[in-house]
């Protein structure tokens, strides 16, 4: 007989763990199905293993770029990747532990496998029948390549994750956050990186500032830009190396070549034939508002979801509202999707909120924006010979300028940005920023004193 369940959750990700934990919390009996590790994409191949690899880099840089006009006299012997993906795993490990701990004490039933629909409110894993009357689908998303011959000789971004050994010479295809992260460490790293876009920039639809300041960046420190390069062909030589061909004529030979093209939702094999579940074109769940899907009592949240953002803390937000609205009365409950703060780990790290100038001028007409910029080198590499430019923008609307927009490249940008988050948030205008006293000297502070 089928074991019965308040809230089935499909997916151990962060937004089916975040879910599962507050449902449980709110006195839910809950079932949690995973296949694979805890944690999904975030915390096995995307955000927790990039930001460690980001970190090497950024020590990488002190030590080659700015150490010696710190005075001190570095001698690097050598780079062992290895120990950077030992170290990165083992704090992984780490993390699976918590959510195991965290989940035992909320009382959170984990089955593990592939689940799949039986009917609207029955779920089969390994040949056992659960059964609820709420079920959250999940399930992530994946990368894809692109359908070009010899597209199999290259990695997506899971397989970078897998690299036991550091490429010398790389190929990077893509111009999301993804192409230009990795691209990023892997050049501060020390491999010779090319990164290959398809139009004129990379992170095209962010603020014309910010894309323009990361390519002045590769050009100064790498990777080696080719823009208007879209891949025609990859073939792997007798020597194990790849050569990749561009639709331009040129070509190029690597050592590895690595596709952050973008992803797709993990929908097809979880059975929503089985259910009243719709799916989009590209096979994204359709949900309204409040998470709920075409089928009563199916919900979805996550990268699976049609005209969601594919963050992790949008889908651990609209997660536990989620359990909320179910299991503790929040009937109103639901994730606001507008003016959701985010970070490129670049080089350097770019944080932008809200809408771009050209946005605002759409939105709003031109006559109705106001722009304020400033542009400095950081103090932290002022002193030094290797200079590093910090540019900031803010954009507000209307005669009260209420900041609708703000973005930022530059040292300490990761950090900075989270606080001015909660400020736009809450409706703030250049009259607010400019009321509060500099913190001197940060980066930070440019915020809040631009003429
Ligand atoms: P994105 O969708 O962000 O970017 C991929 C880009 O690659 C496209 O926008 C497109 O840019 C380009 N592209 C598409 N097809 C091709 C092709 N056939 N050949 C060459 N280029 C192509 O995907 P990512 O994989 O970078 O990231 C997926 C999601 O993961 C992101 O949306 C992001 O939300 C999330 N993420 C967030 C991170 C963070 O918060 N720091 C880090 C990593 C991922 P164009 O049209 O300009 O060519």
């Amino acid at each position: 007989m089928a074991q019965h369940f308040d809230y089935i959750c499909l997916g151990a990700g962060s937004g089916g763990i975040a879910s599962a934990n507050r449902a449980a919390m709110r006195g839910a009996k809950v079932l949690l199905i995973e296949a694979k590790e805890l944690g999904g994409t975030c915390v096995n191949v995307g955000c927790v293993p990039k930001k460690v690899m980001w970190y090497g880099a950024q020590v990488a840089e002190a030590m080659h770029l700015y150490a010696k006009d710190y005075g001190f006299d570095v001698t690097v012997n050598k780079f062992d990747w290895s120990t950077l993906v030992a170290s990165r795993e083992a704090y992984i490990d780490r993390i699976h532990g918590s959510y195991d701990r965290g989940l035992e004490s909320n009382g959170v039933t984990l089955v593990r496998g592939y689940g799949r629909f039986v009917d609207s409110h029955t779920i089969e894993v390994n040949g056992e029948h659960y059964t609820a009357d709420n079920i959250l689908i999940a399930t992530g998303g994946a990368a894809t390549i692109p359908n070009i011959p010899g597209a199999e000789h290259g990695i997506d971004s899971d397989g970078f994750f897998a690299l036991e050994a550091q490429p010398k010479r790389v190929a990077v295809v893509g111009a999301g956050y993804i192409a230009v992260e990795v691209a990023g460490v892997l050049q501060a790293l020390g491999s010779d990186t090319h990164l290959f876009v398809r139009k004129h920039a990379p992170l095209r639809n962010f603020d014309p500032m910010l894309s323009e300041a990361l390519m002045e960046s590769m050009a100064t420190d790498g990777p080696t830009l080719h823009t208007h390069s879209t891949p025609e062909s990859v073939t792997k030589n007798d020597d194990g190396s790849l050569t990749l061909k561009i639709e331009n004529g040129e070509s190029y030979d690597v050592d590895c070549l690595i596709w952050a093209i973008g992803r797709l939702p993990s929908t097809a094999n979880i059975g929503l034939e089985n259910t009243k579940v719709e799916l989009d074109a590209k096979g994204y769940v359709i949900t309204d508002e409040q998470q709920n899907t075409t089928d009563a009592g199916i919900y979805c949240v996550g990268d699976i979801m049609a005209g969601g953002v594919e963050l992790t803390p949008v889908a651990v937000k609209a997660g536990r509202l989620l359990s909320e609205r179910l299991f503790n009365g929040m009937t109103d409950a639901k994730m606001d999707y507008s003016v959701i703060p985010t970070v490129v780990f670049s080089h350097p790290a770019i944080g932008t909120m809200g809408l771009t100038q050209p946005e605002a001028i759409a939105q709003f007409g031109e006559e109705n924006v106001t722009v304020y910029t400033s542009g400095f080198t950081s103090m932290y590499t002022a002193v030094t010979a290797h200079r590093q430019a910090c540019k900031m923008k803010l954009v507000c609307a209307g005669d009260n300028q209420k900041v609708v927009g703000i973005h930022g490249i530059g040292y300490g940008m990761d950090e900075i940005l989270q606080g001015f988050g909660v400020a736009m948030k809450m409706g703030a205008t250049k009259a607010d920023f400019d009321a509060v006293v500099a913190i001197h000297p940060t980066g930070a502070e440019e915020f809040v004193t631009m003429r």
